[in-house]
């Protein structure tokens, strides 16, 4: 288990459409760990998704304790493999961050109340009801699947004032 990098936008690999996991295999679990080690090393972060770190399987982590959101969190930091969403309802206006866009944050409109399908890391289908920060949550890693990041939800003029801020970060 060791901390990788996070990939930061415009990276391309970040655009791209993730592939279901068939088989939770040894693989599998040595990539959770790997998420949930580098998001314990970057600090700040409540989830990560597996494409971030250049790996493109669906599978996300997501680490909210339960006091941060009226109870409703994560037992720890938690994999959420193959996920979709059953039921999508409510809106929740509110700005999101990105470990692969440090320090910039965007308002994105999402679901306030979700049901996420998802397979656990014994292969077991779950359902998990989900409300306000951690259904957010949810969306936000789920869109990293499909190749998609806050920023796209952004005017071109905004998208381009971050994509600048990156490139220079990059540098
Ligand atoms: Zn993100």
């Amino acid at each position: 288990m060791a901390a990788k990098e996070v990939l930061i936008w415009p990276d391309a690999n970040l655009s791209k459409t993730s592939i279901a996991i068939e088989v939770i295999d040894e693989s599998v679990h040595a990539l959770v760990a790997d998420l949930i080690a580098t998001m314990e090393y970057e600090g700040s972060s409540a989830g990560l998704a597996a494409p971030q770190i250049g790996i493109h399987k669906r599978l996300f982590i997501v680490d909210i304790p339960p006091q941060d959101n009226n109870g409703n969190g994560t037992n720890g930091p938690e994999a959420f493999i193959n996920p979709e969403f059953i039921l999508k309802e409510g809106r929740l206006h509110w700005e999101e961050g990105c470990m692969s866009i440090p320090h910039e944050r965007g308002w994105v409109t999402r679901s306030s109340r979700v049901i996420m399908r998802y397979l656990d890391l014994n292969g077991v289908q779950q359902e998990r009801e989900a409300f306000d920060y951690l259904a957010g949550c949810f969306q936000h890693e789920a869109d990293h699947l499909d190749g998609k990041l806050w920023v796209d939800y952004q005017s071109p003029l905004k998208r381009n004032l971050v994509r600048k801020k990156m490139l220079k970060l990059k540098k």
